[in-house]
């Protein structure tokens, strides 16, 4: 996501300076705007403290793993990312004057009791639970943005990610949409935990950085949060049918019959507050951002 947002960001005229520590992300994503003189380069893990000598007028904080078997490969880690991370960007925002969009997320919900999901539900996370140091980081993360806004003054945004996937997921990534479409381009088995009945909403890259872009652009007094996704709402085995289809692959589908260990069962945003606040909703259904993904990694294998 953060390639395809510098990309946007660079075209609308901006200097951008991209602040990755390359733990899950690529330096291939990135490669082709090296070159552009209004992008620069640094990497830094935001755990540690970031000087930047240049003005800067906003900063977009999505640094932290976010599929749930890297999140959870290192979980103090990822803990550290949402809390020491999060207090060293926002001091950074701080100095700088800067208004910070924090990239927040529907784990914040847990696993929801509420369905679909609306920015005031105060959601259902299990605290020592595996999926906790993601969902309660997240969770402070978003608490800390607000106290320094109370604190400090300080201009914050903060948006609630759903599920997004599209071109640059790497292979190994470990997420469902990633999983399935590589398993069904090398014609293996695409297993479904569970029995697939759980749901989850996606939503394409493109569409979400619009969101982002839209939601930076907002008033002071518009904070957030703002969930960000697509309604659209499919079973897994939904998903993994239309994989298959869309491929053209003789894979089989198995299930492991066990689900993951507080995994949500049901998951769409309710997006009212997006379209009211920034006019937005995503414009690309899944089966066509789908085509466009394994498009892209066919190209990759
Ligand atoms: N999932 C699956 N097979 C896979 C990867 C994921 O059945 O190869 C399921 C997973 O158990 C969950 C859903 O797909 O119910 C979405 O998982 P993902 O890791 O993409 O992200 P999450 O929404 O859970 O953060």
């Amino acid at each position: 996501m953060g390639s395809h947002l510098c990309e946007r960001l660079l075209a609308s005229g901006d200097r951008v300076i991209c602040v990755d520590n390359f733990l899950t992300s690529s330096k291939d994503n990135i490669k082709h705007l090296l070159e552009n003189k209004n992008f620069v380069l640094v990497e830094h893990d935001i755990i540690n403290p970031l000087y930047i000598e240049e003005k800067i007028n906003e900063i977009y904080n999505l640094a932290c793993p976010a599929s749930p078997v890297h999140y959870q490969k290192n979980p103090i880690r990822t803990v550290k990312a949402n809390t020491i991370g999060v207090i060293n960007i926002l001091g950074l925002a701080r100095a700088k004057q800067a208004k910070i969009l924090q990239a927040s997320t529907s784990e914040v919900y847990g696993d929801p009791l509420v369905h679909p999901q609306t920015e005031d539900y105060r959601g259902n996370v299990n605290t020592i639970g595996p999926r906790a140091c993601y969902d309660e980081g997240k969770r402070v993360a978003e608490t800390l943005c607000f106290d320094y806004h109370r604190t400090h003054g300080l201009k914050i945004k903060v948006i609630r990610i759903f599920n997004t996937y599209g071109p640059r997921m790497s292979a190994d990534d470990g997420r469902v949409v990633s999983n399935f479409i590589v398993q069904a381009l090398k014609n293996q088995t695409l297993l479904i935990d569970g029995d697939g009945s759980q749901t989850r909403s996606f939503c394409y890259v493109d569409d979400l950085v619009e969101g982002i872009i839209k939601m930076m652009a907002t008033p002071d007094d518009i904070l957030g949060p703002v969930n960000l996704g697509n309604p659209d709402e499919f079973t897994i085995k939904q998903l993994a049918e239309l994989v298959l289809k869309l491929t053209g692959s003789s894979g089989e589908i198995k299930y492991s019959g066990q689900f993951r260990e507080d995994d949500p069962m049901q998951r769409r945003p309710d997006i009212t507050k997006a379209k009211k606040v920034l006019g937005w909703e995503p414009k690309i259904k899944l089966e066509e951002g789908l085509e466009k993904t394994i498009k892209y990694f066919k190209a990759q294998l």
